[in-house]
């Protein structure tokens, strides 16, 4: 994923007073690839945010001294750095999206750190696509994806390119897999990554995947998709 796509692992700036959440923000991230750096209050944050210029922010909206809603506004006062709010309340989340204050996602406390995650991928991911001139071509194996004309091909035995026929949405899917393959992508990833303005759910995936399988395999592919159980799907070339 977009952790990829920078020279070093992403450095993540955590903005949280609970220690605790803190640390198993930072483990997950950790395990994920990312570099993390710890303030226990907005000063420390805004100093840290300064000098160490992190990728993203995940920001906690309840923190002694200056809260979260402050120190958003002083990010955003020096640049387009993404955020992600921490919040506890329904009324803060009220407060947030009243004050369009462009955080670029929040998350509600109690959350699944995993999910937490994957919401970090797909920000630095739209923000990454946002900034980047669009890149070109990427060749899995046969298969070969030109990012800009949206249209993937795959090579038959003879060399000959054929192009599969895909919806945007299983071009979408196949494009963003074909970026990292053999890396598993769960269900929600890819909803986020390539049905971000919809409330697709698990099985919604499940039915592109399985429409993508099937044109794959009618240009000669079988097994390119392969379902990883109670995970997700991944790409593996080696067929
Ligand atoms: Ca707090």
């Amino acid at each position: 994923m977009s952790v990829d796509h920078y020279n070093s692992e992403p450095l993540i700036l955590i903005v949280e007073d609970e220690a605790e959440i803190a640390e198993i923000i930072e483990v997950y991230l950790r395990q994920d690839g990312f570099k993390t750096l710890h303030a226990g209050d907005g000063q420390k944050g805004m100093q840290f945010f300064t000098k160490q210029k992190p990728d993203l922010v995940i920001l906690d909206i309840r923190l002694p001294g200056q809260n979260g809603l402050d120190i958003l506004q002083s990010i955003r006062a020096q640049g387009t750095t993404p955020v992600i709010m921490l919040t506890a309340l329904t009324d803060d989340v009220n407060k947030l999206l009243g004050l369009r204050l462009g955080a670029d996602d929040y998350i509600t406390k109690p959350f699944n750190p995993s999910e937490l995650v994957a919401r970090v991928r797909a920000v630095l991911r739209r923000t990454i696509v946002s900034v980047q001139s669009p890149t070109s071509n990427t060749q899995v194996g046969r298969l070969s994806i030109d990012h800009n004309a949206y249209v993937a091909s795959w090579m038959d035995d003879n060399g000959k390119n054929e192009v599969l026929p895909l919806t945007l949405t299983e071009f979408r899917i196949l494009a963003f897999m074909a970026r990292h393959p053999k890396r598993c992508f769960s269900r929600y990833e890819l909803i986020e990554a390539c049905l971000p303005e919809s409330d697709a759910l698990d099985r919604v995936v499940d039915s592109h995947l399985s429409k993508l399988r099937r044109k794959l395999q009618d240009a000669g592919c079988e097994g390119f998709i392969e379902t990883v159980r109670r995970v997700g799907y991944r790409l593996w070339p080696e067929h």
